[in-house]
């Protein structure tokens, strides 16, 4: 009845605590949706640039990367690269994203920035994963706004709860402010040991805090994830048998899944509400 506008699906990696699994989550969630046969943008703004390399690509003498898309100098679909996987593209980004935050900070609309850039790149899409910085700055801020979702890795450590309250308050403050249909994607458990009893005491403790919202997926320590970035390669691609690989093939499922369920309800929902008004 309505010809359907396909949009991408857009998937906010975040917590504003460093070292917690950010970047191996979105590169190698980003590469095993690819590996589905779904078209895949993964779009780096962190001015680390980890992402980035992490899938083999060098933006560091380019001038089309995620800081000039940001200040509206490059559209977003002329910054895309494609890497080694067919259906996995990349937004490269840069150091001088570093101080991107100040240059936008008055401008009008400057917590929609990504949102608007990404309007046209939505349509060339399945999923966009977005890798965020260790902050809760403007440039994350953008990224919950353009996001329908937000992934929260926690590494199975000390104080893994410390610092949530606050991703929550912000994410709770974009949801009223900015973008009221932002969902929680689901907590990633990162890091995991299996041979320590607080791996498994951690899991439990986040899991009493977030309930069904905690992946059933749960990532493992593997050296070989933490290998496979000065490769330039997402796990799946460097070592196809690792419990890493595994574990992100089982994360991209869980999403997929949890994706075909919620459009089919909202497809349900706007069938029933077509009946109602003929
Ligand atoms: P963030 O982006 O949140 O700062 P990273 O993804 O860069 O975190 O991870 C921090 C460090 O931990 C990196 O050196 C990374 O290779 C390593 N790492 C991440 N996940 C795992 C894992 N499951 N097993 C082993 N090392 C990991
Ligand atoms: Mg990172």
């Amino acid at each position: 009845m309505f010809a359907e506008v396909f949009m991408a699906k857009i998937i906010a990696i975040a917590n504003q605590k460093g070292g917690v699994g950010k970047t191996t989550t979105a590169v190698n969630l980003a590469a095993s949706i690819a590996a589905a046969e779904k078209k895949t943008l993964l779009f780096d703004i962190d001015p680390q640039a980890n992402a980035t390399s992490g899938v083999g690509c060098d933006s560091k003498h380019s001038e089309k990367t995620t800081y000039e898309v940001l200040i509206g100098t490059v559209e977003a679909s002329s910054a895309i690269l494609q890497t080694s996987m067919p259906f996995l593209s990349l937004i490269p980004s840069h150091i001088n994203l570093v101080g991107a935050d100040i240059e936008i900070v008055n401008e009008h609309n400057r917590e929609r920035k990504l949102h608007n850039a990404l309007e046209q790149v939505r349509k060339k899409f399945d999923y966009i994963v977005i890798d965020c910085p260790p902050s809760l700055s403007l440039i994350t801020l953008n990224a919950l706004t353009a996001a329908d979702s937000v992934l929260i890795p926690v590494q199975c450590e000390y104080y893994a709860l410390e610092g949530l309250g606050q991703l929550l308050n912000t994410i709770n403050m974009v949801k009223k402010t900015f973008n009221p249909n932002l969902d929680i994607e689901g907590v990633l458990m990162t890091m995991f040991d299996s041979r320590l009893r607080l791996s498994n005491q951690i899991v439990d403790e986040v899991k009493k805090y977030f309930g069904e919202k905690v992946f059933s997926t749960i990532v493992s320590r593997n050296v070989r994830l933490s290998e496979a970035p000065s490769f330039g390669k997402p796990i799946l691609l460097y070592d196809a048998l690792s419990s890493g690989t595994k574990h992100y093939m089982e994360l991209a499922q869980e999403i997929l899944k949890n994706h075909a369920k919620t459009s089919a309800h909202h497809a349900a929902h706007a069938k029933q509400h077509v009946s109602a008004v003929a």
